[in-house]
């Protein structure tokens, strides 16, 4: 079948886009070139998630109605897309129209299939997981994430699950590629063999979703309302169905593991429960560590794709996270590791590789490629082999393992290249020398030429370059599967030769560093979604080892507080007069924030009060009490903050 599906997962808007999201869908991007360059009907599909109690609550707490917070969030992972040349050929929202048609559809007819049933819940539920939990104690922490959960009690509409256990099973067995790698479809197994529960699909407690067909006082779980995106964009349940048709079962399902039980559980269940083909396969990859650490908010370690592209271009992101990272497992990025692989590889691999060849066929053939003399085997036999290798380990998503046996290639050529010494031959003037010289620079530009269609889907725009200076035109409609030696023609005219990869110097770590520091230090910006669990820092009596008794920590009375008054404090550019409501009382704060913060924007807020600080008189006003904020190096304070709904006056500890 000459068609290809492949899909991202759609991106929750409660984050900003990031690295990590940049990694999946380059990853796709990468898979759907090379499938077009291969002749196949491809169709690649992005977007974004937009429903759910959390995004509720963020648009909430930054005072914008949710349909504005999606729309800001979706369209910055749009424009990032976009600037990246990321090739979708469709980005879907689950705010349009068109996909709230079609997941209603999807429930109507599950539920006409006898999965869906009406109960009723009582339980602890994570408003960020969106996911009852199994625990029966008040605040239980949610095992997915360790946040305090809420007790909730919902009549809901529930799915079946119980009822696919076995099929799922036999799924699982029978397409062993169902779920790649092996690691996660071992750990799935093993979750659906220790029993399925019905599953709660719709929620009454918020109403930022898509209303139940029939019964509008339920919107539709938020998983179900996601995953179905997959077959919304091409139409399923609607009259204009066609790419449905034409393009489902996707071929492939690409998410990042801690997606894994939703996409290899719930989504085949819920395919089988209305009747509807199974993707071909789901393939997980690891997460994407910033130093060793998982990036994270609380962390403040998440690294924006913005940066590398400002310093060192898409192509050098690209190239660094499928060959640095082995597909599947967790990998490790740092700023130290990416310009080091791009100078190594990039600048003085292939854009070496590149310049010189082409500077020598300028120089000494007057810029057409020479005709070879004769064959040289070594080169021919390694590039042939690469060519082969490099389409088997793709297709198995080993994109690491496919581009070091590329540029084992490139190593090759260039060792060749400095043992025949084309410079030395030139010089020779002779007959024979002059054949050698034709044979050695066909043979160096016809291996650049075979890197490059290789290499194309990773970094394309750099290839893309390259294709054109060895005078082959467009290399997007050079149709890969003919690639294979010897077919660089003789007399081909070379374009004009540029450098395609400057070398990177020690400044574009500083640089990147510091726009990155920039980024986190900037002022709390209201548009962020979701105030993240911030840094407390607390006074203590510091024992002699640098560290505090629990006890001592007790000392310190830190409460949930509201701002319900906030002024500038006359000439003081830095300080806010706040009126602090701590439920038993309200207090004065004098706070240094005047410059994270604009004193309206702090109106009902919740703050963390370090309530039993003595108080203190800050230009002539007393401030009975201290406000905790995240004060970065060189930066503006942040205030600490919480996720969830918490009551004034409560205690920290
Ligand atoms: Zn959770």
């Amino acid at each position: 079948m000459n068609k290809f599906y492949i899909t991202t997962p759609i991106y929750y808007v409660n984050a900003r886009p990031h690295i990590g999201h940049a990694y999946t869908t380059i990853a796709c991007d990468t898979v759907a070139r090379r499938e077009r360059m291969l002749g196949v009907d491809t169709y690649f599909l992005t977007g974004t998630d937009e429903h759910g109690q959390k995004i509720e609550r963020a648009a909430q707490a930054a005072g914008k109605s949710p349909q504005q917070l999606t729309d800001e969030v979706s369209a910055e992972f749009r424009k990032l897309w976009d600037r990246m040349g990321l090739t979708y050929d469709d980005f879907i929202r689950t705010t349009e129209d068109r996909h709230k048609k079609s997941v209603q559809q999807l429930f109507r007819t599950i539920r006409d299939n006898g999965f869906i049933y009406k109960g009723t819940y009582t339980g602890q539920y994570c408003v960020y997981d969106e996911l009852y939990v199994d625990a029966t104690e008040p605040g239980a922490p949610c095992p997915e994430c360790g946040r305090p959960t809420e007790t909730v009690h919902e009549e809901n509409y529930f799915f079946k699950l119980s009822a696919f256990q076995d099929k799922l099973l036999h799924l699982y067995t029978e397409q062993p590629d169902f779920i790649r790698p092996e690691t996660r479809r071992n750990e799935v197994m093993s979750f659906v063999r220790s029993g399925l529960r019905d599953l709660s699909v719709s929620r009454s407690t918020f109403s930022w979703g898509i209303p139940v067909p029939d019964d509008p006082r339920h919107v539709i779980y938020v998983w179900l309302d996601a995953l179905a995106n997959y077959i919304t964009a091409l139409g399923y349940g609607r009259d204009d169905d066609k790419l449905f048709h034409k393009y489902w079962p996707a071929d492939v399902q690409m998410i990042g593991k801690e997606i894994v039980r939703f996409h290899c559980v719930y989504w085949p269940a819920f395919l089988m429960a209305a009747g509807i083909a199974l993707p071909r396969g789901i393939v997980a990859h690891g997460w994407l560590l910033f130093e060793e650490n998982k990036m994270s908010k609380s962390r403040g370690n998440i690294v924006r794709a913005e940066t590398i592209l400002d310093v060192l271009g898409t192509d050098a992101l690209r190239y660094f996270l499928l060959r640095e990272i082995v597909f599947g497992q967790d990998g490790s990025f740092s700023f130290d590791a990416l310009v080091q692989r791009y100078n190594s590889d990039l600048a003085n691999g292939l854009g070496n590789l590149a310049s010189r060849t082409l500077t020598m066929i300028t120089r000494y053939f007057g810029g057409a490629v020479p005709t070879p003399a004769a064959v040289d085997g070594t080169i021919a036999d390694t590039a042939r082999k690469v060519i082969q290798e490099f389409g088997a380990a793709f297709d198995q998503f080993q994109f690491s393992r496919a581009l070091e046996g590329a540029w084992g290639l490139v190593a090759a050529v260039d060792r060749y290249i400095v043992e025949n010494a084309p410079w030395a031959l030139d010089e020779k003037k002779d007959e024979p020398s002059r054949a050698r010289l034709g044979t050695v620079l066909y043979t160096s530009a016809e291996a650049l030429r075979i890197v490059t269609a290789l290499a194309h889907p990773v970094i394309p725009e750099a290839t893309a370059r390259i294709w054109a200076q060895l005078g082959l035109g467009e290399i997007r409609k050079f149709a890969l599967s003919g690639l294979k030696w010897g077919e660089l023609q003789p007399g081909t005219r070379l374009g004009k030769v540029e450098p395609v990869f400057p070398r990177a110097d020690k400044s574009a770590i500083e640089r990147m560093q510091k726009m990155e520091e920039q980024e986190r230090t900037a002022p709390a910006a209201e548009a962020k979604p979701v105030a993240g669990p911030k840094v407390i820092t607390a006074p203590a009596a510091a024992a002699p080892d640098g560290k505090i008794t629990i006890d001592d920590f007790a000392k310190v009375e830190l409460r949930v507080g509201q701002v319900k008054v906030a002024e500038r404090v006359p000439k003081a550019d830095k300080l806010l007069r706040l009126e602090v409501d701590l439920g038993t009382e309200v207090r004065q704060v004098v706070a240094g924030i005047a410059e994270s913060y604009a004193p309206e924007t702090l109106v009902g807020r919740k703050v963390v009060i370090v309530a039993n600080l003595a108080p203190r008189k800050l230009r002539g006003l007393e401030s009975n009490g201290m406000i905790v904020a995240a004060s970065p190096e060189g930066g503006k304070a942040i205030l600490a903050g919480f996720l969830e709904d918490v009551p004034v006056g409560t205690r920290l500890k």
